[in-house]
C-alpha cells in the first residue's frame, strides 16, 4: 500500500512585491456582506449584523502576477460573478485578539476576487443549506500580488473597483467597509486561532454581476494595484 506515499502536499504560494520570498497559503477565509450596497443588492438588510465567514480552499487561489490569467469557466452554472475585494494576509498566530490588538498580525494586502456560482450560492443560502458549492471551487480565487505593511501600512480608505471589458461594474471606497479588517480579524480569531498564511477576503461592495466566456475583468485597489483575468470557456 505505498499508494498513499505518492500524494503530496498541494502547496499554493504567493509573490510579495519586493521580495524573493512566497507567502504560502494556508487556509482561505472571507467575509459575506460587508459593505452595505452590497447587502441591499442581494436582499438583505445591511444593519451591523455580526461579520459571518466562509471558506474556499487554498487550492481554489489563482496567482496573478502582472500579466493577465485566463480562468475556466466553471461548471453547474448560468450565473458566474464578479466580487472585488481587499484582501488581508496574516502573519502571526490571533488567538481572540482585541479589535486594538488585531492589525499587528496583518503582513500584507492584496486585490482578489471571490468568484462565485451565484445561482449556486442562492439557491442553497434560499434552503438553508451551506454555500460551499457556489463558492469553493477550483480557480474561484485570484488574487494579485502581496504588498508589505510595512511598506503599504494598513489601508482604511481608497478606491476600490472592478471592471469588466473596460465598463466600470463596481466601484466603492474601503472606508465604506461595514466591518474594517481589524474588526473581521477580531471576530474570527474568536472563533478559531489565525496562522501564518492564512488569507481573509474582506467583502465586496455592491455591483456584482454575471461575466461570460471572453471577459476581460480588471480589478484595483488604489495603493494595491490591480489584477488582470479572463474568462476561458
Ligand atoms: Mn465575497
Amino acid at each position: 500500500m505505498s499508494y498513499f506515499l505518492d500524494i503530496q502536499p498541494a502547496l499554493v504560494t504567493l509573490p510579495i512585491v519586493g521580495s524573493s520570498s512566497l507567502f504560502p497559503v494556508r487556509r482561505v477565509y472571507c467575509v459575506g456582506r460587508n459593505y452595505a450596497a452590497h447587502a441591499r443588492e442581494m436582499g438583505k438588510d445591511p444593519d451591523r449584523e455580526p461579520p459571518f465567514f466562509f471558506m474556499k480552499p487554498a487550492t481554489s487561489i489563482v496567482a496573478v502576477n502582472g500579466s493577465e490569467v485566463s480562468i475556466p469557466y466553471p461548471s453547474q452554472t448560468k450565473n458566474y460573478h464578479h466580487e472585488i475585494e481587499l484582501v488581508a494576509a496574516i502573519g502571526s498566530r490571533a488567538e481572540n485578539v482585541s479589535v486594538e490588538q488585531a492589525l499587528r498580525h496583518v503582513c500584507a494586502y492584496a486585490v482578489g476576487l471571490d468568484m462565485t456560482r451565484r445561482d449556486v450560492q442562492l439557491a442553497a443560502r434560499d434552503a438553508g443549506r451551506p454555500w460551499e458549492m457556489g463558492k469553493s471551487f477550483a480557480y474561484s480565487a485570484p488574487i494579485g500580488p502581496l504588498h508589505d505593511v510595512t511598506k503599504l501600512g494598513h489601508p482604511s480608505s481608497g478606491a476600490i473597483s472592478l471592471t469588466v471589458n473596460d465598463q466600470v461594474k463596481q466601484r466603492a471606497d474601503l472606508s465604506e467597509l461595514i466591518w474594517s479588517v481589524a474588526e473581521c480579524i477580531s471576530h474570527l480569531s474568536a472563533l478559531d486561532a489565525l496562522e501564518p498564511g492564512d488569507l481573509l477576503f474582506t467583502g465586496t461592495p455592491a455591483g456584482v454581476g454575471a461575466v461570460v466566456a471572453g471577459d476581460r475583468l480588471h480589478g484595483s485597489i488604489e495603493g494595491i494595484g490591480d489584477l488582470r483575468i479572463r474568462i476561458g470557456s
